[in-house]
Formats: structure tokens, C-alpha cells, sequence
């Protein structure tokens, strides 16, 4: 699963932003109503315009500040490019001529960095208590669908990416009981990056609100072969049945050993 597939350039839909910019709607608010983005959350205007949280982000996307506005719904008539901006800057101190040029970016060449842009925004977002606390309601009423696998009985499911960084891998669903993660049963979501939402979001999530966490199920599948069980000692048995088993007592100790764990990180600045 490479980077480009997550360049897809969603100008191509007919419903852009540009044919609809008559409209009131934010393009926060069209960027997480376009299909297949059900998955993200309105990130507020309020945090994106703190510099605090956008640290370090204008290393990681071209054409940054280009994306940040358009985000922000800032008009962004023309801007310089950064390689004419460059050379006509020589220019201007070997011959002190006239100013630089205006060269305007092309919305579709900027759109697919605004969209990377605010997806690690949003990964930050969803580390905050606001951000954990929508996506804990939203993970409540399984508006992400629900675990596949039987003995979880149709558990709810949260996104999650396998790596932070963009690019990398296509969105998973995570299951709180199996703690394992799946493809998305739409084809539509492999094209959603997991560095969206990242690695940490979904952990701090039941750290943060427990009672959340289901009760384990503890109903495993049992192989047979004409009503006798497979031997777990066979090569073709149930042998690491006993991953999955998790006995109610050391699970409460699990979840007061983590919780105590995340007092000593520092993640007050986001909570
Ligand atoms: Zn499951």
C-alpha cells in the first residue's frame, strides 16, 4: 500500500469544494462530508489557529502554508512558487532589479497536501480530551461498524493507522475485545491514510474512558473433526487459544497498571 494511493485528488469528484464555495460550508466541513471520509471529525478553526499544535507539520507537507489556508477557507489568490521565488530572489541580489513575480498554484496540485495536512492535524486532534471524547461518543453509537470476527459479537470498532507518518498504510478498525485490527469492509476507506488517526489515539481512548472497555469474551472457536475436539497438541489444533484467554482479575490489574502509567507522561498540553 504505497503514498500515491492516498494522493487520490478528490477535485476529480463532482462535488469539489470549488463548485460549491456559493455555499456557506467550511472546508473542514466538505473535506469530512466527501465519501468515504466518514471516519474523521471536524477538527475546530480554534486549534488549528494555534501555532503550538501545527509544530514541526511545515517540514512534513509541500506547500504548507498554501494548505493552510486553504483549510482555514483563508482566500489564496496566487502565491510564489518556491523555486521561482528562489532563483528571482539571486536575481534580485546579484542585478537589484525589479520585485518578484506572482505565480499562482494550481488547486489541484495543492489539494492532495491540504488534505495531507489536515489528516496529521486531525491524528493531533484526536489526542486531545475534545477529540477523544468524539470519537468515544461516535465509537458508542458504532458509527465505525463493527468487529467481524464472531465471538466478539459485533463489538464497535474505532479507526486506527499502523504508522504516524503519512503515506505508509490505509486506515484499520480496531476491536477492543479480539485487540486486533482489520480492513475496513468498504473498499472506499483503503484509500483513507491510517496516519489520519495514527497509533496512539484509540489506546489513550480506554485509558481515558474505562468504562468503555466491553467485557472480554472469553468463547473461543473449537475446532472438531465429527464432534471430537482437535487436540491443541496437534500441529493443526487450537494451539495459542490461550492469547486470547484473558481472566477478568489480571484484566482490572491491566487497566490500573496502564492507567497508572499515563500519569507520568506528558501529555497534559493535549488533555
Ligand atoms: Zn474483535
Amino acid at each position: 500500500m504505497e503514498g500515491n494511493i492516498f494522493g487520490k485528488t478528490k477535485s476529480d469528484l463532482d462535488d469539489s469544494h470549488s463548485s460549491s464555495e456559493s455555499s456557506l460550508q467550511s472546508w473542514i466541513s466538505w473535506y469530512c462530508s466527501l465519501p468515504g471520509n466518514e471516519y474523521y471529525i471536524e477538527v475546530p478553526e480554534e486549534f488549528i489557529d494555534d501555532e503550538f499544535n501545527l509544530t514541526g507539520l511545515s517540514v512534513l507537507v509541500p506547500y504548507y502554508n498554501q494548505a493552510l489556508e486553504t483549510i482555514l477557507d483563508m482566500e489564496c489568490a496566487e502565491y510564489f512558487d518556491d523555486q521561482t521565488e528562489s532563483e528571482e530572489q539571486d536575481d534580485f541580489l546579484k542585478e537589484n532589479k525589479k520585485p518578484k513575480r506572482m505565480k499562482p498554484v494550481d488547486s489541484r496540485i495543492l489539494e492532495p497536501y491540504a488534505f495531507m495536512l489536515y489528516g496529521l492535524i486531525h491524528q493531533r486532534y484526536l489526542l486531545t480530551r475534545d477529540g477523544l471524547r468524539l470519537m468515544a461518543e461516535r465509537y458508542a453509537h458504532t458509527e465505525f461498524g463493527t468487529c467481524p470476527r464472531y465471538y466478539c459479537d459485533e463489538s464497535p470498532v474505532l479507526p486506527v493507522g499502523k504508522f504516524d507518518q503519512s503515506g505508509k498504510e490505509s486506515v484499520h478498525l480496531y476491536c477492543p475485545i479480539c485487540l486486533d485490527i482489520y480492513n475496513p469492509p468498504s473498499s472506499v476507506h483503503q484509500s483513507i491514510d491510517g496516519a489520519h488517526f495514527g497509533t496512539t489515539y484509540a489506546n489513550l481512548l480506554f485509558l481515558t474512558f474505562p468504562e468503555l472497555i466491553p467485557q472480554v469474551s472469553h468463547q473461543i472457536y473449537q475446532p472438531t473433526i465429527f464432534g471430537f475436539r482437535v487436540s491443541p497438541l496437534s500441529l493443526s489444533g487450537p494451539q495459542n487459544q490461550w492469547l486470547r484467554a484473558k481472566p477478568q482479575q489480571s484484566n482490572n490489574n491491566t487497566v490500573n497498571d496502564l492507567s497508572c502509567k499515563t500519569e507520568n507522561l506528558h501529555i497534559d498540553k493535549f488533555l
